[in-house]
C-alpha cells in the first residue's frame, strides 16, 4: 500500500538539496564553530552563510538572526526575554491572540503567573484578529504584541503589516510567529515593521530541532538559555551547525520557490476542496476563504468523529491530523475552533489536511474516494444528528 502524507503542517521531509548541504557538517566539517582553529573557522563560516540566507529570506540583516532549537524556543525567548528585560520599567502588559501556538500561549500563562497581564485577542469566524480590538487594548503599560503570521490549524493569514504598524505607532514592540508562513507568505521584516520573528526548519523541508529568532538591531532582550558567549552573548550553547546549514538552505529554497510552490499548492488545494464538497454533503471549510495558507485544508464533517475519521484514513495509509486536541480518553474541542465559534459538534468532526507541493491529482482523487467511503461508514454508525445543518457549506 502506498502511503499518502497529508500532515505537512506538522512536519515535512528534508529535501535532498538541504540534506546534501548538511551532510559534510556531520562528518568532515565537525569543528566547533566557536573554536579559533581552522576547523572552527570553517564551521563558523558555514553559520555565516546560513545566517545570510535566512536574513535574505525575511529582509533582515545577518547579525539579526539568532539560532535556536526551533520555533518553540524562539517563541519562549521572544516573550520571556522581552518581559524580563523590561520588567524594571514597570510595563507588564502583553497582547497576543487566542489562536496562537501553545508555545506562545503557555509562555503567556507562565508570565501571567509571574505578574504580567496578558490580553488574548479574540478572532472573527475566519480567524482574523481585528485591528480595532487591538487598538482598544493597547495602553501605556503594553510592552509587546505577539500575533502569529499564519495559523497552524485553520491556515488563516493575519494582516501582519497592518497589525505591526498599529503597534509601532504606539511605540510598542511587535513579535510574530511566522513558523507556518515562511515560504507561503512574502515577509520583509523591515517593510512590515516587525521587531522579532520566529521560524523553524522542519516546516519548510529543513531539519527538526533547529529554528531562529530574528531580533531587530537595537531591540534589547534578556537571554533565555544561559551559558557561553555564543550568539552574541544571547543564547548559550554550541550551535547545531548541520541544522543551521539546513535551515539556511531551506529558507533560501522556500523563498526562491515561493511563487511557483504557492501557485501549485493553491491549485491542488482548491481541486481537493471542490472535490470533497461535490462528493460529500454536510462539510464545512474552516479558516479564511482566500487569506489562508496555500497548503492548508481544515474540514468539519457533520455527524462524524474527527478522531475516528483520522484513524480510519490511517488504516488506508492516509495521514491527516485531527483539528481537536485530545486529553487522555476525552476529546477536547480545539481552542482554535472554539475561538472561531465553531459548534462543539462540528469541532469534534474536524480534520486538518496539509498537502505538499508533490501531491498529484491522482493522489487527491484516491484520498477523496477513501474519504467518501469512510465518512459514509462513520455516518451510518453515528448517533449524531443533523442539528448543525445551518453551518455547512454544502447541504445536498
Ligand atoms: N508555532 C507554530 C505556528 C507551529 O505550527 C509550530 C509547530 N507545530 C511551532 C510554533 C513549534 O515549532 P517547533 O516544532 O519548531 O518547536
Amino acid at each position: 500500500m502506498n502511503k499518502i502524507y497529508l500532515d505537512n503542517a506538522a512536519s515535512t521531509f528534508v529535501s535532498s538539496e538541504v540534506l546534501n548541504e548538511m551532510m559534510p557538517y556531520f562528518t568532515l566539517e565537525y569543528g566547533n564553530p566557536h573554536s579559533l582553529h581552522s576547523f572552527g573557522r570553517e564551521a563558523n563560516s558555514a553559520l555565516d552563510t546560513a545566517r545570510e540566507r535566512i536574513a535574505k529570506a525575511i529582509g533582515a540583516n545577518p547579525e539579526e538572526i539568532y539560532f535556536t532549537s526551533g520555533a518553540t524556543e524562539s517563541n519562549n525567548w521572544a516573550l520571556i526575554g522581552i518581559a524580563e528585560k523590561y520588567a524594571s520599567t514597570g510595563k507588564k502588559h502583553i497582547i497576543t491572540s487566542q489562536i496562537e501556538h501553545p508555545s506562545v500561549l503557555e509562555t503567556c500563562k507562565y508570565l501571567e503567573n509571574r505578574g504580567f497581564k496578558i490580553t488574548y485577542l479574540p478572532v472573527d469566524s475566519d480567524g482574523l484578529v481585528s485591528i480595532a480590538e487591538l487598538l482598544h487594548n493597547l495602553d501605556s503599560d503594553t510592552l509587546l504584541v505577539s500575533v502569529m503570521s499564519a495559523n497552524n490549524e485553520i491556515g488563516t493569514i493575519q494582516n501582519i503589516k497592518a497589525i505591526a504598524q498599529t503597534v509601532k505607532e504606539r511605540g510598542v514592540l511587535f513579535h510574530t510567529d511566522a513558523t507556518q508562513a515562511i515560504g507561503a507568505v512574502n515577509i520583509n521584516v523591515k517593510e512590515m515593521g516587525i521587531d522579532m520573528l520566529t521560524l523553524s526548519g522542519h516546516k519548510i523541508n529543513g531539519p527538526k530541532g533547529i529554528g531562529a529568532l530574528y531580533i531587530k538591531n537595537g531591540v534589547e532582550i534578556a537571554p533565555l538559555i544561559h551559558g557561553g558567549h555564543q550568539e552574541r552573548n544571547l543564547r548559550g550553547g554550541t550551535v547545531n551547525v548541520a541544522g543551521a546549514v539546513g535551515l539556511g538552505k531551506a529558507c533560501e529554497i522556500a523563498c526562491r520557490d515561493i511563487i511557483i510552490n504557492s501557485q501549485k499548492l493553491r491549485k491542488m488545494r482548491d481541486y481537493f476542496v471542490d472535490k470533497v464538497m461535490q462528493e460529500i454533503p454536510y462539510v464545512k471549510l474552516n479558516g479564511h476563504k482566500y487569506q489562508r495558507l496555500p497548503n492548508s485544508i481544515n474540514l468539519s464533517f457533520g455527524m462524524v468523529e474527527g478522531e475516528a475519521l483520522m484513524m480510519m484514513l490511517d488504516l488506508e495509509g492516509i495521514a491527516v491530523s485531527v483539528g481537536s486536541a485530545c486529553s487522555v480518553g476525552s476529546p477536547e474541542p480545539s481552542y482554535v475552533l472554539q475561538a472561531i465559534k465553531l459548534s462543539p459538534e462540528l469541532a469534534s468532526g474536524t480534520i486538518r489536511i496539509s498537502i505538499s507541493k508533490n501531491i498529484s491529482k491522482e493522489e487527491i482523487d484516491y484520498v477523496v474516494e477513501k474519504l467518501v467511503a469512510v465518512v459514509k461508514k462513520l455516518r451510518s454508525m453515528s448517533p449524531l444528528t443533523k442539528s448543525s445543518i445551518g453551518e455547512f457549506n454544502n447541504v445536498q
